[in-house]
């Protein structure tokens, strides 16, 4: 995985200027593993920069999405969670807290296929596991 560094140095040769609050987004993005929520990455964010705004966050997300350096998983009605791993790679969501871990494992290798049988140009493909996370197991135990 890149370094905020190296992300930041990259887009400036195409021209995108970073501002101290964009590049505390992006810093976030990369040490998280918890696949935070725009407002969880702008509550966080503020209480560096008080004066940034939730505009700056969605403005920022969408850039590093253009640029192929976040991933976006998007939950039907509940709000995106977002990802500073822009490589392909599965997901664990827990259906009692939300919380959404990665799990990592070979990617499965069907893109080809679906591709020769459906006629799509596929792109990728997104896979996730759906359960009950260990500390929800342990709090359904106790109660
Ligand atoms: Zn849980
Ligand atoms: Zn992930």
């Amino acid at each position: 995985m890149l370094e905020a560094i190296e992300i930041l140095k990259q887009l400036k040769t195409k021209g995108v200027r970073f501002t101290p609050q964009r590049q505390a987004i992006l810093e976030f993005l990369l040490e998280t593993k918890s696949h935070p929520t725009a407002d969880e990455i702008y509550q966080h964010v503020k209480a560096k920069f008080p004066g940034v705004s939730l505009g700056t966050i969605y403005n920022t997300l969408n850039m590093l999405k253009e640029h192929g350096h976040l991933l976006e998983l998007s939950y039907g009605d509940m709000s995106s969670r977002f990802d500073g791993n822009p490589r392909n790679h599965y997901h664990i969501v827990c259906s009692k807290c939300g919380m959404v871990v990665d799990y990592h494992s070979p990617l499965i290798d069907m893109d080809q296929e679906v591709m020769d049988n459906s006629g799509f140009l596929i792109m990728g493909h997104r896979m996730e596991f759906y359960g009950v996370c260990p500390d929800c197991l342990k709090d359904e135990k106790l109660n």
